[in-house]
């Protein structure tokens, strides 16, 4: 098929799109409408935690589909208590809500908060509801979300921004307290910022935070849509810090790649009452059975311990390139790692990468000077070793 066939002016236009369609995907692996074969580590933005289509997706995604696909969120569904009953096993929360996106997610989680500051008054007697967030965070698209993001130009785009969000600086315990008011009602964070370039949270920052919050009695939540779900090398990354949060949002990888999401909270912030949250599409069978085979995989034993592995070798070599190269090395966590390329050229090597024959490489770079590398969760050596040849090929060209 040639691409001009395609009347793609029916879609509403909301981003810059190269002229390809990507008929099929297996693994690793991309390919697009002219038959072209692709490397895949942008993986759907971190979403395809087990590369494209693994057999467990098509065979829950079938098994789902012939039973029941949606008996209306009024009523239980196995697939969605079964994954509940998987998420809280292996977290530090008891209770769950699923959604359809982080952001969705997220936004559930700032209502719960609200909720709860509502049951958890200030000194005074009034409600709280503020939060503090972070410079640079992303926490997705709705306007809440929008307001809670520390994206530069978000806060004019579709003013007027929702109240209540003031924004800290990451990594700085003194920049939080100088924002904490008798309206705080919590204080929600990434533990690896993603879309700002991929900035880990310091343990001890973490851990200060742990501690004010309690302190302050306000509730410390995790944005996890990026970060949960093995991708940093642990279950889930505030496993890291040897804290629990109060609230957690997973997103992207929960569903492998299908629209699945969750909100996680301990039982004493699981204060909603009937009719405060819900959503149609809220736990359907299909994309929670889904969820419920890619999770099996994720904490099959020896699982995580080969994400941790790989996320160590992918490390070194990324390493390797920058001394090579003459970069300004890396950084990250597990499979969430970025390259520091000490110049903007990151757009140039995304184009480079993709227009490369007979195999392109697709890649991602959230910032002009810097590459994220977010791979299938079982990417393999070979795989990782043939993306930074490939890599260093194109690198080259540019030193
Ligand atoms: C991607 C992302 C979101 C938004 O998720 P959507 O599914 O696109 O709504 C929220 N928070 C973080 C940290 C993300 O990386």
């Amino acid at each position: 098929m040639e691409f001009s066939q395609y009347d793609v002016n029916s879609l509403m236009f909301v981003t810059n799109r190269p002229a390809l369609v990507f008929t099929e995907g297996k693994g690793m692996m991309l390919t697009d409408h002219t038959g072209k074969r692709y490397h895949d580590w942008m993986q759907g933005w971190a979403v395809n935690c087990l590369g494209h289509s693994p057999q467990c997706m098509i065979d829950a995604a079938t098994a789902q589909a012939k039973k029941v696909i949606n008996p209306s969120p009024a009523f239980y569904n196995e697939p969605s208590i079964e994954l509940a009953s998987l998420l809280t096993q292996h977290s530090c929360f008891d209770r769950v809500f699923f959604a359809n996106s982080g952001a969705e997610a997220n936004e559930g989680a700032i209502k719960l908060a609200r909720k709860w500051g509502k049951l958890n008054k200030n000194a005074a007697g009034e409600n709280r509801y503020e939060f503090i967030t972070f410079k640079d965070a992303f926490h997705g698209r709705t306007l809440a979300t929008m307001s809670a993001a520390g994206k530069a130009g978000w806060d004019t785009m579709f003013a007027p921004q929702v109240p209540g969000f003031s924004k800290a600086v990451l990594n700085d315990i003194e920049s939080v307290k100088a924002l904490i008011t008798d309206k705080t009602v919590a204080v929600m964070l990434e533990p690896v910022q993603g879309e700002s370039g991929v900035i880990p949270v310091s343990r001890e920052f973490m851990q200060q935070l742990r501690a004010l919050t309690k302190e302050r009695k306000l509730l410390l939540i995790v944005d996890e849509v990026q970060t949960g779900v093995g991708r940093t090398g642990a279950l889930f990354a505030y496993q890291h810090y040897g804290i629990e949060p109060d609230i957690m949002t997973l997103g992207k990888g929960i569903g492998g790649g299908v629209p699945l999401a969750a909100l996680l909270a301990k039982e004493e912030v699981a204060c909603f009452e009937p009719g405060e949250q819900g959503g149609t599409y809220s736990g359907n069978p299909l994309t929670t059975a889904i969820g419920a085979a890619v999770f099996k995989e994720v904490v099959a034993p020896g699982f995580m311990e080969s994400v941790k592995e790989k996320g160590d070798y992918l490390r070194d070599k990324l390493l390797q390139l920058s001394e090579q190269h003459g970069l300004q090395g890396e950084r990250g966590e597990g499979l969430l790692r970025a390259l520091k390329l000490g110049k903007d050229i990151g757009a140039q090597l995304v184009e480079e990468g993709r227009t490369l024959e007979p195999v392109g490489l697709l890649l991602n770079a959230p910032r002009p000077d810097l590459l994220r590398f977010m791979p299938a969760l079982n990417v393999t050596h070979a795989e990782i070793d043939e993306m930074i040849d490939l890599l260093s090929g194109l690198i080259a060209k540019h030193v």
